[in-house]
């Protein structure tokens, strides 16, 4: 539920965060458990808990997100040894957190393939 999403308290300042980007749509934050020298999370500021709960009217939504870690990334000087972006869905790949998030990892190379 919205009410005990703990990215929608960070959305709503509820709880603190390592924000690093913020639009009226997207936010991007530091990962708490960081994997990688930069390791944040990319997310929808609209709840949306799955890939499967998606509509035709969150198409928008999901490309702000995406070309938001592409501009993080940027800022981050990551453009020239690049990065990863990830998003668990479910039980077998380990979703967590039931709102919608990319991981964006990057600062060191990564292994292919996950896990
Ligand atoms: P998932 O397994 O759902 O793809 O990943 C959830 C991620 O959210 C994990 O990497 C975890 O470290 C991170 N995380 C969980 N709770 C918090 C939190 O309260 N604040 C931040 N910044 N990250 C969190
Ligand atoms: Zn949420």
């Amino acid at each position: 539920m919205m009410q005990d999403c703990v990215f929608c308290k960070i959305v709503k300042k509820e709880i603190p965060a390592e924000i690093i980007y913020e639009d009226e749509y997207v936010m991007a934050f530091k990962d708490i458990h960081p994997a990688a020298p930069v390791h944040l999370l990319l997310i929808p500021k609209k709840h949306i808990p799955t890939f499967f709960d998606l509509t035709d009217e969150d198409i928008s939504i999901i490309g702000r997100v995406q070309l938001a870690a592409a501009r993080v990334a940027q800022k981050l000087n990551l453009e020239d040894k690049g990065f990863r972006l990830v998003s668990n869905c479910k039980g077998d790949a380990g979703q967590l957190i039931f709102h919608i998030h990319y991981h964006l990892l990057g600062g060191r190379t990564l292994q292919w393939p996950p896990g």
